[in-house]
């Protein structure tokens, strides 16, 4: 594997900085991201903490981490706050190229 030579998020080589603090969150699973995703329309996807899609590697998803399908921002959602109703973005990953 190569080895990139920027790496902001230093545990997660692929992450970049989110655009925004946190998203709506109307309960602990009824998000709306800032591009407008939903769970209904686009969808969020679990995550592990190297940006990998772990629907198919459940023993690996050991944060709630979710990415959203609509723009790449990675949800924690361990984060939920149901006096603000929001869940935290902890940063962005790039959409997958296809
Ligand atoms: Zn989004």
């Amino acid at each position: 594997m190569n080895h990139n030579t920027t790496t902001p998020h230093p545990d997660v080589p692929t992450m970049r900085a989110a655009t925004v603090a946190t998203i709506t969150a109307h309960d602990c699973e009824r998000w709306v991201c800032v591009c407008g995703n939903t769970p209904h329309s686009s969808g969020f996807c679990m995550i592990d903490s190297n940006g990998d899609d772990t629907a198919h590697a459940p023993e690996r998803w050991v944060e709630p981490l979710y990415k959203c399908d609509g723009c790449g921002h990675v949800i924690d959602a361990a984060t939920y706050d149901d006096t603000t109703h929001t869940v935290a973005v902890v940063g962005r990953l790039p959409r997958r190229a296809h």
